[in-house]
């Protein structure tokens, strides 16, 4: 297996193509972006932990029956992933209220939800990824009802998995994104498990772990990734 031609580069990602049609590879960034990318720093040293903490995320997952374009890490920075066809939407869930979901209701950030909230969000940086429903996802087209379903039942079997792995580190998975594709005809969570695409907040203390250290310039950010890597025995 050879890393053939980017294909692709996001914040903080890069996608190669191989020999293989149906395989890519994934190269984790250093560069942190926030607020559609008019906050960037480079971090070095994050693409590995993201790496590695992904890796041992989507094995969990995989574990457990979920289907994810993972295969595995190749070397510090890089993973060997399904080559899938990505919808062009996100899915969030949230056990406790915070970010947009506070701002757009009202809320106070850190209230527990009676029970999880699942939102999409429709992908376009232009557009700031604004809230939409399942019938704009099946007004436009960009998936079917069959894949909205599934979605969201995967979202929330995702949430069963990490929630309990998450609080046996003594962490609250307060929210997270996941991305979607498909492979051949099934469909496969893909994208990364990071903590640049959650919230996790310590469960005594309430300290932010995640990729708000860096949105709100709360401390050391690698230091929070590197305890939540801790947290779930990934070797660092
Ligand atoms: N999120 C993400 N990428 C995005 C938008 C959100 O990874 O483009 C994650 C974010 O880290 C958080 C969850 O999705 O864990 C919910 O984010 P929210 O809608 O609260 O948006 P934000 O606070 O980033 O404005």
């Amino acid at each position: 297996m050879s890393r053939g031609e980017m294909l692709y580069e996001g914040k903080g990602k890069q996608v190669f193509a191989t020999d293989d049609p149906d395989t890519l590879v994934l190269a984790f960034k250093d560069t942190a972006t926030a607020f559609d990318g008019t906050k960037t720093s480079e971090l070095a040293g994050k693409g590995r932990i993201n790496n590695r903490i992904n890796d041992h995320l989507m094995g969990r997952l995989a574990d457990r029956g979920i289907p994810v374009h993972h295969l595995r890490r190749l070397s510090e920075t890089e993973s060997e992933v399904r080559r899938l066809d990505m919808l062009p939407v996100e899915a969030v869930v949230r056990n406790v209220v915070a970010g947009s979901l506070a701002r757009r209701l009202g809320m106070a950030e850190g209230t527990v939800l009676d029970r999880p909230v699942f939102e999409f969000f429709y992908k376009s940086d232009e557009l700031g990824d604004p809230l939409i429903n399942r019938f704009h996802i099946l007004a436009f087209g960009w998936a079917t009802e069959a894949e909205v379903a599934r979605m969201e039942e995967l979202s929330f079997r995702v949430n069963d998995v990490l929630y309990a792995l998450f609080e046996a580190g003594g962490m609250r998975l307060v929210d997270y994104k996941l991305e979607f594709g498909r492979f051949h005809d099934e469909l496969v969570l893909g994208d990364e498990f990071t903590p640049d695409g959650c919230r996790l907040w310590d469960l005594e203390t309430g300290e932010k772990l995640d990729k708000d250290r860096f949105r709100r310039d709360l401390g050391d950010v690698l230091e929070g990734y590197r305890e939540i890597g801790r947290r779930l025995g990934v070797e660092l």
